[in-house]
């Protein structure tokens, strides 16, 4: 059970954010399951997708700007 030291509440793991912290506090829980993962990242496709659809938008604007003169 998620024993939150500061409220003296246990938590019900379902009620409990994924990060394992306290919903009323912040404060990380004790005995919550899932805490000892590694904090989730962002993977690197992801930003590999992000920055070409930027380059593309950004190219795709200064096309735009340069009908227009
Ligand atoms: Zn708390």
């Amino acid at each position: 059970m998620p024993w939150c030291d500061p409220c003296a509440k246990n938590w019900t793991p379902t009620s409990v954010p994924a990060d394992g912290t306290c919903p009323d506090c912040g404060e990380p829980l004790e005995g919550t399951p899932g805490v000892e993962h590694e904090p989730y990242r962002t993977p690197w496709h992801f930003w590999v997708g992000v920055g070409a659809a930027a380059i593309y938008l950004g190219w795709r604007a200064i096309q735009g700007l340069m009908l227009l003169f």
